[in-house]
């Protein structure tokens, strides 16, 4: 096991996995920029390093000083967290070229993900099922049209370096194609360097639907289970909740074999999340993640299993803790991601919390790096905490949100807490009966 891990990362995340460290008897080594000296989790460490200015390039992406963090502490193994550089293939490479340990996949497990076309192809190959579309990059307009044709109207153009939702365009008729092409093209080219593009089919009201698993480091893949992450706006998650309503035992135990078997043939180590667009009972891959995920806690609460300890004992070459058929569902879990934003607008509310009060109770989990008095810098994303709810089903776990929402008490900044008190009243919500563009519709309405 390790002796001291370094944590890569700040806020909610960066506290959850030193919580993690701390209870596995493991010394902890925080990094922090200028703006985070009073971080909750730089209070709670063992150890702190500053590595630089609040700009992110200048300190949480800053390799190089990282890595020298660790040197001057003695870190054996880096923690990412999610963001920053937990899917950076280079940073992995670098670490262990170190003899440091990187809590994650390979290097080379990474690129392949980072890359959606190499990612689709992996996947089939698998035995994943994929959206129809193209093989692989499409450029000519004259192919792209064929395609289109042959899997029908309406497609998505994608870039295969996106991230982030950007990079993509839908095309409801041929004439719509040309300019679909070219826009995405070009806009791939301009934010991510790589002009390379895809074709798929466009799938019109589809759930998301991920399914998290697990890699031993000894050629084994278990799954714990599916989130569904459909109530989102402008791609980024809003609300995720395990099981998804929309699934039934046999297609979670279908699809979650599929996947844990994919892992094992992949011979990938530690924590991924492999996500699906869903419609009319198929599922179709879009892209994998090779990291912790913002929503593994409502997977958490499910399970009643320690994610990060997981990728640790992973990590250490300890394996899993646990085996496929160890892993049982009970109840239902949501979480609500709490940002420091008007909860209309959506523009950021970074400044002071004057007063913080968390819920609590049976079933309630709050993460979340923030206190009273604390100020949010405005240099980072705008999320604050995460409420997670259990129940022994999904009614009690609505009942037990709206109870919990009601006591959550941010005073001095705007948060999102007033949308997610609107949405455990809406019958849709409360039927579990929403698809990837409910959300955005529902906001478009109340405006
Ligand atoms: P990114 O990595 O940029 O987030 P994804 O491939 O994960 O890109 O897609 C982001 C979102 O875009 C999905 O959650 C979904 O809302 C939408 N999307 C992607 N592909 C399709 C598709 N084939 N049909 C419909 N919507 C899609």
């Amino acid at each position: 096991m390790f002796q001291k891990i370094l944590i890569a990362n700040r806020g909610e995340i960066a506290l959850r996995v030193l919580r993690a460290c701390k209870e596995l008897g493991i010394q902890t080594v925080v990094v922090h920029s200028t703006a985070d000296a009073d971080a909750m989790h730089v209070r709670l460490a063992d150890e702190s390093v500053c590595i630089g200015p609040p700009p992110s390039r200048d300190s949480y992406l800053n390799i190089h000083q990282i890595v020298a963090a660790c040197e001057i502490t003695g870190a054996d193994a880096v923690h990412p967290g999610y963001g920053f550089l937990s899917e950076n293939a280079k940073f992995a490479d670098i670490l262990a070229a170190h003899n440091i340990t990187f809590i994650g996949p390979t290097g080379d497990h990474i690129r392949i993900m980072g890359d959606k076309i190499e990612a689709k192809r992996t996947a089939k190959r698998l035995g994943i099922p994929v959206v129809p579309g193209s093989d692989g990059a499409v450029s000519e307009e004259k192919e792209a049209k064929r395609i289109a044709a042959e899997i029908g109207y309406p497609v998505i153009i994608k870039a295969s370096a996106g991230g982030g939702g950007r990079g993509m365009k839908v095309a409801h008729t041929e004439a719509d194609l040309e300019v679909a092409l070219q826009t995405a093209r070009s806009e791939a080219g301009a934010a991510f360097g790589d002009d390379a593009v895809y074709i798929e089919k466009y799938l019109q009201k589809p759930r998301h639907i991920e399914v998290q698993v697990f890699g031993d480091g000894f050629g084994r893949g278990v799954h714990f289970g599916e989130r569904d992450c459909s109530l989102q706006r402008r791609h980024q998650k809003v609300w995720e909740e395990a099981n998804s309503p929309a699934l039934n035992a046999e297609e979670r135990s279908r699809i979650g074999g599929i996947c844990a078997k994919a892992i094992a043939d992949l011979g990938y180590s530690g924590a991924g999340t492999i996500e699906f667009l869903y419609e009319n009972g198929e599922f179709y891959f879009i892209e994998m993640n090779t990291r912790l995920q913002v929503e593994h806690p409502v997977t958490e609460a499910i399970t009643g299993i320690d994610l990060v300890h997981e990728q640790i004992r992973v990590a250490s070459g300890g394996g899993l803790s646990v085996k496929q058929e160890d892993i049982k569902f009970n109840g239902h879990a949501i979480e609500c991601r709490i940002n420091a934003e008007d909860p209309r607008t959506f523009t950021p509310s970074p400044g002071t919390i004057t007063h913080f009060h968390t819920p609590g109770g049976l079933g309630i989990r709050v993460d979340s790096g923030v206190y009273s008095g604390y100020k949010i810098p405005p240099y980072y994303d705008s999320l604050i905490g995460k409420l997670i709810v259990h129940g022994r089903n999904r009614v009690e776990c609505m009942m037990r949100l709206r109870r919990a929402l009601d006591e959550f008490v941010v005073d001095g900044i705007k948060t999102t807490l007033p949308l997610f008190r609107d949405l455990v009243g809406n019958a849709d919500i409360a039927n579990g009966d929403y698809d990837i563009h409910w959300l955005e519709k529902y906001l478009a309405k109340e405006e």
